[in-house]
């Protein structure tokens, strides 16, 4: 059976990194190739680094580092129009406190530092990489990048397809493979620095450690993220066609005035998206288009060369998990691979058996959770608000996110009473 000592990354995203640290620490000759000169595609944006994504961290001895990252949430509250509470509940200080690791915000660029600095130290991570083909016969795979400056070919015993919704290795290894799917709905994501001086917004969305969500109008949506008081907002809205006709560019800066005024226009004046849209630099404002892609159900691999991440499976972000089950998928390649002694296939083949339920189920609950909010069936929007306090005060909220970050984490972590 083909066994692998080394290993090409294609896509420095979180899932690469992530992998590309993995693989090196059990032994395997490691290379990453990003496409862009410098991680600046996703500089100044945040998201949910979320407790199954920090152990999975933890696991490959990165906890010290992750914990100095994310701000912890404490607090999850629902509010209305005018900006009043009408759900909330303080139980996630208890949660976070009874695994040791919290629901959190982290800014991408801090994680993205933290993971890269082992790689760039050990000479693997090639930047301008931009991979344009690849070919595999019996006894390894040939990789081909171009860029401005030079062309060249690596020839390597196995590939990692981790290059996002957009994979040219899926193109290349299924070709038949349909395109990532637009739902209609478009994103504005903001970041303010230094929340506590923005005292025009209202103190109900400056509450720290609080994650504040209102669906009138899609979703809206607060976070603190980063330890120097930053914080992100968002605002997902129905739109007819995404922001960017560039295919690649995913995190788009904001170049839409007209559509940002369209969008608020929607909000009534007390409505907190008013004033996190006035506090937020244009440089840290971006706008895009929401895709996903049909869950692969046809295996994860072929050969030598296996996908991760979004590659294999985008969610929508209603969730906030598309990077979290990144990390994960990496966390449990390296695992599988290991336990199989680096044999490649039954190695793919138990880590597609171990990811696809626990990612089909993210994408699904991703999806119809983002149909949820933005639908406009007028029973449907009268029983929105209700549905939604009574999983938050009812408990029922905590006891799926403890199901979904703890019990189903693929690295167990020691716990009381986990919800299995
Ligand atoms: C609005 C929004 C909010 C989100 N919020 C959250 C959240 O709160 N929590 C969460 O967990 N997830 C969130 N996500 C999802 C998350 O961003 C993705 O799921 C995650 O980034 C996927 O990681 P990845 O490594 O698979 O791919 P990516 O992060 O997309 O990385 C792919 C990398 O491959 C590179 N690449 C592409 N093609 C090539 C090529 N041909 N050659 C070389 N390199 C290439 C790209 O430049 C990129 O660096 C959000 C997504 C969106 C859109």
């Amino acid at each position: 059976m083909a066994r692998a000592r080394s290993v090409a990354i294609i896509g420095g995203g979180i899932g690469g990194l992530t992998v590309a640290n993995a693989l090196k620490q059990i032994g395997m000759s490691v290379s990453l190739y990003e496409r862009a000169p410098y991680f600046i595609p996703t500089v100044g944006a945040a998201f949910g680094l979320q407790p199954n994504g920090q152990i999975s961290l933890a696991h490959i001895g990165f906890k010290d580092q992750i914990e100095k990252i994310v701000n912890p949430i404490h607090k999850w509250q629902v509010i209305n129009e005018n900006c009043e509470v009408v759900a909330k509940t303080d139980e996630l200080r208890e949660f976070g406190k009874r695994f040791g690791y919290f629901m959190g915000g982290a800014l991408r660029a801090e994680l993205v530092d933290i993971l890269k600095e082992p790689l760039e130290k050990s000479g693997i991570l090639y930047y301008s990489h931009n991979m344009t083909d690849i070919k595999q016969d019996k006894d390894g795979v040939t990789i081909s990048f171009d860029n401005e400056k030079q062309q060249k070919t690596v020839r390597v015993d196995m590939v990692i397809g981790a290059d996002g919704i957009r994979s040219t290795v899926v193109k290349q290894i299924f070709p038949q493979t349909a395109p990532p799917i637009y739902i209609k709905k478009n994103i504005f994501y903001g970041m303010i620095d230094n929340i506590d001086e923005q005292t025009s917004i209202n103190p109900i969305v400056r509450e720290k450690n609080t994650i504040t969500q209102n669906f009138d109008h899609g979703e809206f949506l607060t976070y603190p993220a980063g330890d120097k008081g930053q914080c992100m907002w968002a605002v997902l809205y129905s739109a007819d066609t995404p922001p960017s006709t560039n295919d690649d560019a995913e995190w788009t800066k904001m170049n839409n005035q007209h559509e940002l005024n369209q969008c608020l226009a929607k909000f009534r004046q007390s409505h907190p998206v008013h004033e996190c849209a006035a506090a937020t630099d244009k440089q840290r404002l971006l706008h895009f288009g929401l895709y996903y892609r049909q869950h692969r159900n046809d295996g994860w691999h072929r050969n030598r060369i296996c996908l991760l991440g979004d590659s294999c499976h985008a969610t929508l972000p209603y969730v906030g998990q598309g990077a979290n089950m990144a990390i994960e998928d990496a966390i449990s390649l390296a695992t599988c691979l290991e336990k199989n002694n680096f044999e490649m296939e039954p190695a793919f083949q138990e880590y597609y058996k171990k990811r696809f339920n626990r990612t089909k189920r993210v994408v699904n609950i991703s999806r119809y959770m983002g149909l949820f909010y933005h639908s406009e069936n007028p029973i449907i929007r009268s029983i929105k608000l209700p549905v939604i306090s009574w999983l938050i005060n009812s408990g029922m909220m905590l006891k799926s996110l403890e199901k979904e970050m703890y019990g189903n984490c693929p690295v167990p972590i020691e716990q009381k009473n986990i919800v299995k």
